[in-house]
């Protein structure tokens, strides 16, 4: 039996295992077990996505929790080199670009493990990114890099990474909005928000450069406020940006037409996103999703990993003036929007292709 070992510790995270878990269940002789290092761990930001996602519980708990990048990583790596040690694993699983995937892939490569990296070669040029440090870190420990997008391709060649390591097989977290849609389709959550039959706006912001600086944080809220004069702006508060904002008061007016909630599950999440008039965001996973679904996205970043979003899809990157933004939020709201395509192999089907290429390796069959 092989066994494989998939890393989980962020909101993200959860919904890119959760495909390919799934596809690994089509297959006999693999067995994939999960480790939650618990970098997120209340019920909004991970326990709903396992509910929703319909994954089982993880086979291996961290408990790591918040705390300093130093805290959180060193806290990873020493509880999961107790795990790699009990389970022996064949292969370790890290996803995306989170402080979980950089400690786990340390660990899996200094116990000699093969590592395989889904969302591989994003690259912002960022080094200021924590996000930049680790994925350059994961990517030249990784044997198996799955590419989302082509830009990912050229980043690795130009890293020196040998060919024969790199698979373009798309973007799994559209596996995950694929397979959902139905049931993201369903949800009630436009009319709880009391704005059934309104155009709206959807904005998130996580990033440290915007949400650590009280400052800068003021700047984006001021942006929302002056919005919401024109149209409901919903606004789900990450954990990061509650805290600055409990902290300085974050400059925001009272205001009917903007709504502020908790982080949203998976699905009323998605079809808030589906049916938004326009997305303003600093979130890697919502320019992809508002790419696939064909929905207008401003990136209030001066760059994005995701080229793919501006070039093909939906999604402008727009910088962090918010003289800019706002006049592109307008733009829109006026009726000037901009066209976009799905870029390839973003097509539902990436953990089919990542498992398939798996079982040609490790000599596992489909059942
Ligand atoms: N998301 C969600 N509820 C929210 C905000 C986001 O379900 O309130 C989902 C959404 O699908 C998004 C994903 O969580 O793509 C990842 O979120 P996040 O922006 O935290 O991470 P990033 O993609 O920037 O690493």
């Amino acid at each position: 039996m092989i066994k494989v070992l998939s890393v989980v510790g962020a909101r993200p995270n959860f919904i890119k295992i959760a495909p390919l878990h799934r596809e690994f269940l089509k297959y006999s002789g693999v067995k994939n077990y999960m480790c939650h290092t618990g970098q997120h761990f209340d019920d909004k930001m991970s326990k709903v996505f396992f509910d929703e996602l319909k994954m089982p519980r993880p086979d291996f708990w961290l408990g790591v929790g918040g705390g300093s990048h130093a805290i959180q990583t060193a806290g990873i790596i020493t509880g999961f080199e107790k795990v790699v040690t009990e389970l022996k694993p064949d292969l370790v699983v890290v996803l995306g670009d989170v402080n979980s995937t950089m400690s786990a892939a340390l660990v899996a490569s200094k116990a000699g493990i093969p590592i395989a990296h889904i969302e591989s070669g994003l690259r912002s040029n960022d080094r200021t990114m924590p996000e930049e440090i680790n994925r350059m870190v994961t990517d030249v420990l990784s044997d198996y890099l799955f590419v989302s997008e082509k830009s990912g391709i050229e980043n690795l060649r130009k890293e020196g990474i040998s060919e024969d390591k790199i698979f373009f097989v798309g973007n799994i977290m559209i596996d995950s909005l694929v397979e959902h849609l139905p049931d993201i389709e369903k949800s009630e959550i436009i009319s709880h928000l009391g704005i059934a039959g309104k155009k709206y706006c959807l904005c998130t912001f996580h990033r440290p450069s915007n949400v650590d600086s009280a400052d800068r944080l003021k700047s984006l809220t001021g942006l929302l406020n002056e919005l919401s004069e024109k149209l409901p702006v919903v606004f789900p508060v990450h954990p990061r940006t509650r805290q600055t904002l409990e902290r300085t008061g974050g400059g925001m007016h009272a205001n009917s037409n903007l709504i502020f909630t908790e982080p949203l599950g998976y699905l009323d999440f998605l079809h808030l996103v589906k049916n938004a008039e326009l997305i303003i965001t600093d979130s890697g996973g919502i320019q992809a999703e508002a790419t696939f679904l064909q929905v207008q996205c401003i990136t209030a970043r001066d760059n994005t990993e995701s080229m793919a979003t501006v070039d093909i899809g939906t999604n402008q990157l727009i910088g962090t003036d918010v003289e800019k933004n706002k006049k592109a939020a307008f733009d829109i709201i006026s009726g000037n929007k901009k066209q976009g395509h799905i870029p390839e192999l973003w097509d539902g089907r990436t953990a089919e292709r990542i498992v398939g290429i798996l079982s040609e390796r490790y000599g596992f069959q489909l059942r």
